[in-house]
């Protein structure tokens, strides 16, 4: 007689960076497959799941090698930079027998199936994972801020952004060993403090629909599943 999960549809934010592992640049066969199979866990629960990727483990519009470049040219490299993540996350899925589907924000019928709203929350009702590639089509935007938007649009309960740091912090843990955690914090108090958990444009969004935000560490194994189930890890955003 256990407890279900605490939701029925999510949005989770895997950023580029948590797919190359130690490495400074792409992608790692362990630690994707580490990250599809704590997706197949999270998956099993019944949970529908969306995912959005990042890209900047392969290229970044606003990085030190796009400074050069024209900003939108290096934007739409971005953008690409997640289908690529996002292809290799379906096939690391697929292998584990999940059914997956991947939409782009950018069209490329070949590749995948565009992006619409209706037929991502159709394919999330069949159970089917939805990983939304591409970001929101736009440049000047991140995948922090396509996750937020996506999560509204197929009506998530929840944006779950799995990082590398167990929750919000002061400052930067990395950097600062005693800074303190955060572990219930306002839309507000995010911006105010310029807490940098996702970029102002994502938490603004998030904000203004009181879309909760829950900040994880993906490298814990389990860790999809614990936040799944309610259990209460990492750093919670919400009104
Ligand atoms: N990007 C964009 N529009 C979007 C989403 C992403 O132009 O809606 C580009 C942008 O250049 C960004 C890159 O794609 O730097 C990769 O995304 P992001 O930096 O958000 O990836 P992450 O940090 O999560 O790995």
């Amino acid at each position: 007689n256990q407890a279900g999960p605490a939701f029925g549809r999510v949005l989770l934010k895997i950023s580029g960076e948590a797919l190359m592992g130690e490495e400074s640049f792409g992608i790692k066969p362990e630690v994707l497959s580490y990250v599809a199979h704590e997706l197949q866990v999270a998956h099993e629960l019944g949970v529908q799941i969306g995912v959005v990727l990042g890209g900047g483990n392969i290229f970044r519009g606003v990085s030190k090698s796009a400074q050069s470049m024209d900003r939108v040219q290096a934007d739409y490299m971005g953008m690409l930079a997640t289908v690529m993540n996002s292809l290799a996350l379906q096939d690391a899925l697929e292998q584990k027998g999940i059914s997956v589907r991947v939409m782009t924000a950018v069209q490329m019928p070949q590749v995948a199936e565009p992006y619409i709203r209706r037929r991502a929350v159709r394919h999330l009702e069949k159970g089917r994972v939805v990983i939304m590639a591409a970001g929101t089509g736009n440049p000047y935007f991140s995948t922090d801020t396509a996750a937020a938007l996506r999560a509204e649009e197929i009506g998530a309960e929840v944006l779950l952004k799995a990082t590398k740091v167990d929750g919000i912090y002061e400052s930067d843990p990395v950097k600062d060993p005693n800074a303190n955690k955060l572990e219930a914090l306002t839309y507000d108090e995010v911006l105010l403090r310029k807490l940098r958990v996702m970029d102002l444009t994502a938490i603004s969004l998030a904000g203004e629909n009181q879309l909760p935000i829950v900040v994880f560490d993906l490298r814990k194994p389990g860790n999809i599943k614990r936040v799944l189930m309610g259990e209460p890890i990492g750093s919670r955003v919400e009104v």
